[in-house]
This record gives C-alpha cells, structure tokens and sequence, in this order.
C-alpha cells in the first residue's frame, strides 16, 4: 500500500445516541466495535440500542412533531440550507471519516459522496415551500374542494452502509422538506459519518426531537422501530430478504413502507458502441464503490461480434485499477466494508470459479484489510448463480448475446429491477432497450450517474417508491381532501 501520500484519518467525535436534542448512551449501557475496514482496526465503541432507547427516540420525534410539522414550509427551508452549508464547511473532515469507516476511496467520498450529500439537502431545501395540493373540479358547484399536502408523521429510516451520508441525505430531505420528524438508525458497520451529521444539525438550530438517531443492530434496535406503534412511515434501504422481514413485522401496524433495495443490473455493450468508453462505463459500473453499490452493472452483455474485443480491453482495464489505501488520493479501489462482506464476496467467487471462467482477478488484495481485487468472469450463462443472485463486490459476470431479443429475455430474467445500462450508437437500439427493460433507470452511454432531482428506484424486488426528485416528497406526505359545502 502507498504510504507516501496518504491523507490524514480524522478523529471520532460522537459515538452515542441522539435523542431529544441529546446526546447520550444507550439505556443498557451497551456498546459495539466499528471498524476500519482497510486496516481491521477497532476505530470506536458506539452506542448499541434496544427497543427501551428506541422507546423514548420514538417518544421524543412524536413530541417535536407537533411543533415542528407546523413551522413554516421557509423556516424548515432555512434550516436544511444551514445543514448543506455546514456539512460543506466540514466536507474534509467528513470525506475522511466515511473513507475511514467504510473503506472507500477518498477520492470517492470528496468527489462524489459529499457533493451529492450537499446537493441534495439544497435541492430538498428548495422543496419545502413548494409543497401544496391542487382545487379539485367534482360535479357539483355546490362544494369546494381542495387537496393539502401533510406530513405522515414519525419516520423511522434504516439506512445500509454502502453510502452511509448520502442515503441519509436522501432520507432526512425530502421527510424535514414535508415536516416529518425521523428516528434514524444507521447501519451498524458504518455509524459514524450520521453521528457527525446529527452534530451538524444541533449546530443549525433544528429543533429537540427533529433529528433523533439511534444505533444498533438490525434484529434488535431496527426491528423495534419497525414495530414501534407510534411509528408512521418505514424508509428502509438494504436486502430484500430484510424488506420481507420489514414487511411482515410492519403488518401489525399498517406502516407505510418504501425500500430501496438490490439489483443485477444489466450493463449492455453493442457492438456498434464506441467500445474504449463502454468498458470506463463497465469498469464505473462494477468497480465504483468496491462493487457495492445496489445498482451496479453486475451482469455485463457483450454482443458476441464484439465479445473478444472488448474483453481483451476489459482486462487490461482491471488489471490497471488501483486497489489499496483509500486515504491515498489515487487509489480507485478500497476495502470492502467487513469481514462478513470480504467473506461472503470470496465465497461467491469461489462459485464463480466451479460455474465460468476467471479470467482475472479471482482473490484477495493487499496484505491486510478486507481487499478484493477487480474479479471478470466470462463464459457465464444468465442462469447461473453468479449472475442471478446480488454479490456485492467487485465481480462482474460477462454474458454474451446474439441480437436484441436474445438480449431483453435474458436481461429481463431476474427478480431484480433496478437499473440497466446501454452502450450504443444507435439510437433506435437505446430506445429500444430503454423503454423495454424492467428497471426504475437507465442509463443510455453512461453509467451511475445520479442527481438528487432524478427519480431512483426499483420493479420488482428492488423495491417500493422512489427516491430523490419529487416522488421522494409523495412518500413522506400524506393527501387530505377537503370538501366545503358553500351552499
Ligand atoms: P446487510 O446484511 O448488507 O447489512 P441489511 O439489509 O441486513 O444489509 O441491512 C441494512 C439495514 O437494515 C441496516 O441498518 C441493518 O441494521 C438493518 N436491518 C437488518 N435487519 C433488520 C431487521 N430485521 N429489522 C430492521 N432493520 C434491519
């Protein structure tokens, strides 16, 4: 690993439970390791929390709610453009501290993670004033009616450790935006970064009991919340298998639910493409984020006229990309988020090895941390299990097609239906693909792009609702409709 320009690790600042306008441990006194995943380091002890904090986390968001889902759509406005600015004044600091914590790049968290962490809070402050419903036309000229836009209430949102800010930044806008109140639970790898944000927002002047963040485990501390009575809405990002466990235990009391959840994405190469970008987008679209990323281009389909050609190139681009240190600007690569995450990776590709062909990569990287090198399978066969079931890291399966319609039933065979990508020349073929593939984006020439005024979201098993634009705003409003007799 290059030690020669490695960037500073920031210090931890807060490992205890926001609640009420408070920090404070939780009731059992209980505490659980995060680590670095780059070094396998203890880095802190963080609160761990159970139905008792989750209790009184609930109890102090339904309080606030009171006050706050009547403040002012510009007051509220105010407020979130405070928190964009301070989490931009402190962009350094909180750049490193989600390179330390989950393993990503630096170059990743100051490029990507931060900007889009700010821009959306700014876009959700610009939403909160323009929030209203309509004048309904009924038959009758006896009555007036009129739709109003109201908060749903408590929120609770379980975020995953993938992009630990920046899911939270597009779970805390739009729900402040509509006058919500939030019960945040992070993932239990990744904790940190949310605990700094939780500070940014005391600093902001978002009142007690707005922003109340409560860590744990997600059998314990997560599925509390999930229960929670006095809980109105779920906002879940993670496993589907997690979403049915979500769903099930939500039942009881009739939570409204949206998840964004996994995906094998299909990531389409013609061969009329111009092939040296289409493999930057293969290698954006499965090794950006260690390959954790639940949209990622993880079933990669080369038109078999240019199969040879492109992998060849593929290769070589793999072989070239950085893997190591994440605080060293220049790495490309960094560790995957935990043990179990390393190990379960490792095992899919041991899979991988009995089911296709290698052709690089294949094995741990680095001499300690939780390294995965860039892994390419080819002669993979859309059925088998490396291309059916979501890994999680950087391993990409390469399924040849023949023409279009060979293409569509394979990339549509799948639970999943996040994402799609198209490389091509050919318009008709982009439109083609885009309007008949069954996933909430895709993306034509390009590949992870995001922005929080574009819808993102999932068919099938991958997921509910959508996020960021102004669908993210429906989720966390409830419609009322008033009827006046003016008769
Ligand atoms: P992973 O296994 O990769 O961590 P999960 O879907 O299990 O992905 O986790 C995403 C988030 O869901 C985390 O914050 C986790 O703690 C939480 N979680 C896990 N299980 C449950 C559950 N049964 N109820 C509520 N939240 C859960």
């Amino acid at each position: 690993m290059t030690t020669a320009t490695t960037l500073a690790a920031p210090s931890v600042t807060q490992t205890q439970n926001l609640i009420g306008g408070k920090w404070q441990p939780s009731k059992s006194g209980k505490t659980f390791n995060v680590y670095n995943p780059s070094t396998t380091e203890v880095i802190a002890q963080v609160a761990e929390s159970d139905a008792a904090d989750v209790d009184v986390a609930v109890a102090a968001a339904r309080k606030a709610f009171q006050t706050w889902s009547k403040t002012s759509p510009r007051e509220r406005s105010a407020l979130l453009y405070k928190l964009a600015d301070l989490i931009e004044k402190n962009a350094e600091e909180l750049a490193a501290l989600e390179t330390l914590n989950n393993g990503k790049p630096i170059a990743e968290t100051t490029n990507a993670d931060l900007p889009l962490t700010i821009s959306t809070f700014r876009y959700y402050a610009g939403w909160a004033d323009k929030i209203y419903g309509d004048i309904v036309p009924v038959a009758s000229n006896d009555f007036f009616v009129y739709t109003r836009k109201e908060a749903v209430g408590v929120c609770g949102q379980i975020i995953p450790w993938n992009f630990p800010l920046l899911m939270l930044a597009w779970k805390f806008g739009p729900a402040l935006a509509a006058g919500n109140t939030i019960v945040l639970k992070p993932a239990e790898q990744t904790p940190l970064s949310a605990l700094r944000v939780g500070e940014l927002a005391l600093e902001a002047g978002f009142p007690p009991g707005v922003i109340n963040i409560v860590n744990g485990f997600g059998e314990s501390a997560g599925d509390a919340l999930v229960k929670h009575p006095d809980v109105d809405k779920i906002a879940f990002t993670g496993h589907y298998e997690t979403a049915q466990i979500i769903m099930a235990a939500a039942s009881k009391t009739l939570k409204r639910l949206t998840f964004e959840l996994g995906g094998k994405s299909p990531n389409v190469v013609y061969a009329d493409a111009d092939l040296d970008l289409a493999v930057q987008g293969a290698m954006t679209g499965i090794f950006f984020n260690q390959g954790e990323v639940c949209c990622a281009g993880s079933r990669l389909f080369v038109e078999q006229s240019a199969h040879d050609q492109f992998i060849e190139k593929f290769k070589a681009a793999a072989e070239s990309h950085k893997v190591g240190n994440p605080f060293d600007p220049d790495t490309r690569q960094g560790a995957q988020v935990s043990e179990e995450q390393y190990n379960k990776i490792l095992s899919y590709i041991d899979l991988g090895k009995q089911e296709a062909n290698c052709i690089t990569g294949g094995e741990p990287a680095c001499d300690n941390g939780w390294f995965v090198k860039p892994t390419i399978f080819t002669d993979v066969r859309n059925d088998m299990r490396i291309a059916q079931e979501e890994i999680f890291g950087p391993v990409v399966s390469v399924i040849p097609f023949k023409d279009h319609d060979d293409l569509l039933s394979q990339a549509n065979e799948t639970v999943y239906g996040l994402a799609a990508a198209v490389w091509t020349q050919d318009i008709k073929k982009a439109f083609k693909l885009a309007h008949s593939v069954r996933a909430g984006t895709v993306w034509v020439n390009c590949y992870n792009t995001f922005d929080p005024a574009a819808p993102f979201g999932g068919y099938k098993f991958s997921g509910h609702g959508r996020e960021c634009g102004r669908d993210a705003i429906d989720n966390y409003t409830e419609t009322k409709t008033v009827w006046m007799n003016t008769n």
